[in-house]
């Protein structure tokens, strides 16, 4: 992922100021074939490159709209892809007409001819790792994520039919992309610490003692002490007592560092 971060202060929907519990994820596709980040994300950062209308998103209202999104996804002026972070993640958007607005955090892909698989797959993929990136933040999961014509037909969005009409061409859909936030997700995750075996010797176990033994499993009452004899554990108690294995029944008990497996 290649993220930056350009807020659309000027923007009326960051004025307003609302903020939101992000409980999902929408993901958009702008619908017009303009893949630069320019177009929609300025001014100019000395990356995005100068809006050639100068009619990008950080006004009032972009195209006489009421309009913003969370970020946006495309190219930068050298030609690479980013990802612009353009509202608070927790702000609330301006992106589905619909009350998605009131939970979930969007973004615009930039389209381009949708034609292209090489900007497409770099796009997808870019997309793939913010969303992981978020849930990561929000505690979601891939299942949370969504876009604009999954939140139409969930009741919470315009009727818009962004990604479909675009990620099919190449064989991808919303299924393989919450597919893939979760491969992210997962590879991500913190490997679980492996919990210490519970004993270093089992009872049965044939043992070789140097030390003292003891008579009770608490280390009172020190006996006899004894070099490399070779003795069975017979008996485990509470591993936090200081002599928690009884030797041959009735040899005594013994501390772990004592023994090692004969
Ligand atoms: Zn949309």
């Amino acid at each position: 992922m290649n993220l930056h971060k350009l807020i659309l202060t000027n923007n009326a929907c960051y004025k307003a100021g609302r903020t939101i519990t992000p409980r999902g994820i929408m993901v958009h596709s702008t619908g017009a074939n303009n893949p630069n980040l320019k177009r929609y994300v300025g001014p100019d950062d000395g990356l995005l490159g100068k809006s050639q209308y100068n009619n990008h998103w950080n006004q009032n209202t972009p195209d006489g709209r009421q309009v913003c999104v969370h970020g946006f996804i495309g190219r930068l002026a050298d030609g690479s892809i980013a990802s612009y972070q353009t509202l608070p993640w927790n702000m609330r958007g301006w992106h589905c007409g619909g009350s998605g607005n009131d939970t979930h955090i969007s973004f615009e892909i930039c389209e381009d001819g949708l034609t292209d698989a090489a900007y497409f797959n770099a796009v997808y993929k870019e997309a793939a790792e913010l969303c992981a990136y978020l849930c990561k933040q929000y505690g979601l999961t891939e299942k949370d994520v969504i876009c604009h014509s999954e939140g139409y037909k969930l009741g919470i969005a315009s009727n818009h039919g962004d990604v479909m009409h675009w990620f099919p061409r190449f064989g991808k859909s919303m299924d393989t992309f919450r597919a893939e936030v979760g491969k992210l997700l997962a590879a991500s995750a913190p490997t679980p610490v492996s919990t210490p075996a519970p004993s270093d010797f089992a009872v049965d176990d044939r043992v070789v003692l140097n030390g003292a033994v003891y008579a009770d499993s608490y280390g009172g009452g020190k006996g006899r002490s004894f070099q490399n004899r070779t003795c069975t554990v017979t008996r485990i108690v509470d591993l936090k007592r200081k002599c928690p294995y009884l030797l041959d029944n009735g040899l005594g008990w013994v501390p772990k560092n004592s023994i090692r497996k004969a």
